[in-house]
């Protein structure tokens, strides 16, 4: 029960009737059951929950064999999820976490069965409390919805003791302020440096997690001013020094461009070593790497435009010229008031967008597969990339037949 009313927004909060299913199931088998975390946040917020997360005092067991199809995605940390007419819901055991190891994970995970217990091991005020949608009854035992209006990324409890037990949580702090457009609670972000030994052997995936919505995020400057002033980047990103912070908001809310951005000052080599190590997928690394590479310019002609693109590749130029507009200060207008044009005649910029195929090229030489194939390649690539009208059957075999000629002794 809570002394304040619930609020209009919660009052309003439309929540998925599989979601409610699986809270009245476990209710009506006597058991408590609440929505919490992220989605008491969203909806206190006025905004729609990415997804809803249940805490029960029914053991992962109880709640495997009450539902009919479940998968025990976190069994050994009580999480079950359930799947409810097509919807995937997390039930969480309530708990009460136990030692910690090396500043990670609880290594036992004792069932209790109080939500405020439960809501007392989570990071933040604003995601520890609870709402009951059955009995529409909102648990807020820590102030959450006071930091909410205003604005406040507040540790639950001591935050150096809580910042120990966890030290993503530190992380946690900068990324719900750049997500949120919130301010850390002073105590709380005065705990970050001393507990930055902890923060240390937090694994990189979780670090890369955590960064990774940090930088996608519509706030991402202020996440990384509070990472730089804490000493929290220096910690993720020691490459970097202390230059100040490129103004990412400007870009759009992709991760690439985000990295190339905030890396763009480090040797090519040093970036891809940074993102090695946060173990982001080579997908991204290799985008990241193509960015930086070959970023965005004003070319003088449009050759060296059309060279430019078959560099980096033709699908990540937009991410490119965002990423320029960043490290460079060229307004995105202008690279592609340059660009676009030269591109919209689509000239043939690969291999593939010759007119002559390999099969052709293999019998015009007179040869089978070998490494002259790929060299009158890049031959005709290159005259095309020069001069893309000459990208014709006829106008390739004429050029290629000269190529020949002039490569033999
Ligand atoms: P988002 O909507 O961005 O996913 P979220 O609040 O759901 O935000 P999650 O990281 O998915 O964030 O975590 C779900 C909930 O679990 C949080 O709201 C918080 O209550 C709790 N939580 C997650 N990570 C931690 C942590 N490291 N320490 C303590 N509590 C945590
Ligand atoms: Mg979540």
């Amino acid at each position: 029960m809570t002394a304040r009313p619930l609020p209009e927004t919660l009052e309003r909060a439309v929540i998925p009737e599989p979601v409610l299913d699986v809270v009245a199931s476990l209710q009506e088998h006597r058991h408590q059951a609440f929505l919490v975390g992220g989605c008491v946040r969203d909806m206190v917020r006025g905004q729609a929950p990415k997804d809803h997360d249940v805490a029960t005092s029914a053991t992962p067991q109880q709640v495997q064999r009450l539902f009919k199809k479940v998968i025990p995605t976190g069994i050994q940390h009580g999480t079950v999820t359930v799947i409810s007419r097509g919807v995937h819901v997390e039930v969480t055991t309530f708990r009460v976490e136990g030692a910690y190891v090396d500043g990670r994970r609880p290594e036992a995970v004792e069932f209790k069965l109080d939500v405020r217990e439960d809501l007392s091991r989570r990071d933040f005020t604003i995601n520890a409390m609870a709402f009951d949608p059955i009995r529409r009854e909102l648990v807020d035992p820590f102030g959450g919805q006071q930091d909410l209006e205003a604005r406040v990324i507040r540790a639950v409890g001591d935050p150096v003791a809580r910042f120990s037990e966890d030290g993503l949580r530190c992380l946690r702090a900068a990324r719900f302020a750049a997500v949120l457009d919130f301010q850390v609670e002073a105590r709380t972000l005065a705990a970050v440096a001393p507990c930055l030994p902890v923060f240390r052997k937090v694994a990189q995936e979780r670090v890369r997690e955590e960064l990774t919505r940090l930088l996608a995020s519509e706030h991402s400057d202020t996440g990384l001013r509070i990472l730089a002033a804490t000493g929290l980047r220096a910690e993720i990103v020691p490459e970097l020094g202390a230059p100040p912070a490129p103004e990412l908001d400007r870009s759009p809310r992709v991760l690439e461009v985000r990295l190339a951005a905030l890396l763009h000052a480090l040797p090519l080599e040093a970036a891809g070593l940074v993102l090695r190590r946060l173990t982001y997928p080579n997908k991204v690394i290799d985008q990241v790497a193509q960015l930086l590479r070959h970023p965005a310019r004003l070319h003088e002609t449009d050759e060296a435009v059309r060279r430019w693109a078959a560099a980096l590749g033709r699908e990540l130029v937009p991410n490119a010229i965002s990423a320029a507009e960043v490290t460079s200060g060229t307004p995105a207008a202008a690279l592609h008031a340059r660009v676009d044009p030269v591109l919209a005649a689509n000239p043939p910029l690969r291999a593939r967008d010759l007119a002559l195929n390999g099969g052709r090229i293999m019998e015009v030489l007179g040869v089978g597969p070998s490494p002259r194939v790929g060299e009158a390649t890049r031959y005709l690539l290159d005259r095309v990339l020069a001069r893309p009208e000459l990208n014709t059957a006829e106008d390739l075999e004429a050029l290629l037949r000269d190529w020949a000629k002039g490569q033999r002794p």
